[in-house]
C-alpha cells in the first residue's frame, strides 16, 4: 500500500482568478484618528478549481491606515495571476509566498486570494475554516466600535451598544482635541455601565499626550480593558511607557510575524492585534503562534470589511483559540444587510454551524 500522495489527483489546480469591484455603503462613516471611510471601496476576489469548485476572498483596503485603495488592490491582483493560475490551492502557503512579490504593500489583495484558495480548498475537502483552524471555540463575542465625532455621538452610540447586548466598546480617539476625548470615554462609561472600554488612537498621539489622557480618566482606570497603538508604529519605548499605567495593543506595530518577535522580547506591549487584512493569512497564523511562545495576549480585529472577510478572520480566531480581545464589528456598518448576515443577531458569534469553508455566497446583485 502506497502512502504518498498522487499529485496527478490533486484537482485543487486554480483555472480562474477575478476579482471585481465591492462597494458597501455604511450606516455611518468610519472614522479614526486619520481619517474616515464613508463607503467601503472592496474587492471579491474569486478563485475557480479546475473540478470547479470557487472560493471568495474580501480584500479591505483603508488608505488611511496603509495607503491601499481599491485601485491598487486591483492592479495587484491583476499582477498576481502567473503566481496563482495553474498553482494548487492544496499549496496555499506556496502561493501565500509567492504573492509577496505582486501584492508588496498590497497586503488586502494578498490576503483575499489567500482566503479564497482556502475557502476553496476547504469547500472541496467538505471542512468549515472554523474547523480547518483547529475548532478551539464555538463562539466569539465581538466588541462594537464607536468612531471619531462628537460627545454626543459617543453617548448616543454607546447607549445603543448597551440596549443591543454588547459587553465591550471600542472608543477611536485621536486626531482632535484631547480634553473632548476624555469627555466622549466619559460619555459612554455612564450610559453603558457594565461596558469595557478600548482606546484606540490608531498611532496618533505621543506619550505624555496618551499619559495626559489617562491621567484624566484616572477615576475610570478600571473600565478601560485595553488601550491599542496609541503612539506610531515605530515608538515601541512609548508604548512600553504607556503600559506601566493600562493593557496596551500593537496594532500598526505589528504588520508581521518579525514585528511580534520584537514587540515581545522589548515587552513593549501585552496584547498583539492579529488581522488578516494587514498581513495576509499565514503570516497572520505565525504572528499568533509567535504571540503566544512570547506570553502575549491576542485580539483578532480588521479592516472596513463585510461579513465575507470577517467571518473567515472569526474562523480563524475562534478556531486557533485564545483571543481575549475580538474587534470583529464592521458589518454592523454595513446599510445592506446582505453584507452583514451572522452579524444581525448581535455580539455573539457562532462558528461551529459553518458547512463548508466560511459557508458564504454573495448575492450577484450585491457588486457593484
Ligand atoms: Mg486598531
Amino acid at each position: 500500500v502506497s502512502l504518498e500522495t498522487d499529485m496527478s489527483a490533486d484537482s485543487t489546480r486554480v483555472v480562474e482568478l477575478v476579482a471585481e469591484p465591492l462597494e458597501i455603503e455604511l450606516v455611518e462613516p468610519f472614522g479614526i484618528a486619520g481619517g474616515a471611510q464613508a463607503l467601503a471601496k472592496n474587492l471579491l476576489v474569486t478563485i475557480v478549481l479546475e473540478d470547479g469548485t470557487r472560493g471568495l476572498g474580501e480584500a479591505a483596503p483603508f488608505p488611511a491606515v496603509s495607503g491601499e485603495t481599491q485601485a491598487s488592490c486591483l492592479r495587484a491582483v491583476e499582477a498576481s495571476r502567473p503566481a496563482v493560475i495553474g498553482e494548487r490551492a492544496s499549496r496555499w502557503r506556496h502561493v501565500a509566498g509567492a504573492l509577496r512579490e505582486p501584492c508588496a504593500d498590497q497586503a488586502s489583495a494578498r490576503c483575499a486570494i489567500e482566503c479564497a484558495l482556502l475557502d476553496a480548498l476547504c469547500r472541496r475537502a467538505g471542512l468549515s475554516l472554523w474547523q480547518f483552524f483547529g475548532g478551539a471555540e464555538c463562539e466569539l463575542v465581538t466588541d462594537l466600535t464607536i468612531p471619531t465625532g462628537d460627545v454626543e455621538h459617543a453617548r448616543a452610540s454607546a447607549r445603543r451598544a448597551a440596549a443591543r447586548g454588547f459587553d465591550t466598546l471600542k472608543l477611536k480617539i485621536g486626531g482632535g482635541e484631547l480634553g473632548r476625548d476624555a469627555e466622549r470615554v466619559r460619555a459612554i462609561a455612564s450610559e453603558a455601565p457594565a461596558c469595557r472600554i478600548v482606546l484606540d488612537a490608531n498611532a496618533s498621539l505621543v506619550a505624555d499626550q496618551a499619559l495626559e489622557l489617562l491621567r484624566a480618566l484616572s477615576d475610570l482606570r478600571e473600565r478601560i480593558a485595553l488601550f491599542e497603538q496609541p503612539t506610531a508604529a515605530g515608538d515601541l519605548a512609548g508604548l512600553q511607557r504607556i503600559g506601566e499605567h493600562v493593557r496596551v495593543a500593537a496594532d500598526e506595530s505589528a504588520r508581521s510575524a518579525a514585528d511580534v518577535v520584537r514587540l515581545a522580547r522589548e515587552r513593549a506591549v501585552s496584547v498583539v492585534n492579529v488581522k488578516i487584512m494587514k498581513t495576509g493569512v499565514a503570516e497572520a497564523l505565525d504572528m499568533v503562534a509567535v504571540a503566544r511562545a512570547g506570553g502575549l495576549g491576542l485580539m483578532i480585529g480588521g479592516m472596513v470589511e463585510s461579513e465575507l472577510a470577517m467571518t473567515f478572520s472569526a474562523c480563524l480566531a475562534a478556531g486557533a483559540g485564545g483571543f481575549s480581545f475580538v474587534d470583529l464589528d464592521t458589518p454592523f456598518f454595513m446599510r445592506d444587510s446582505a453584507f452583514a448576515g451572522r452579524w444581525s443577531a448581535g455580539p455573539h458569534l457562532k462558528l461551529d454551524g459553518i458547512g463548508r469553508g466560511h459557508g458564504l455566497e454573495l448575492p450577484r446583485s450585491a457588486l457593484s
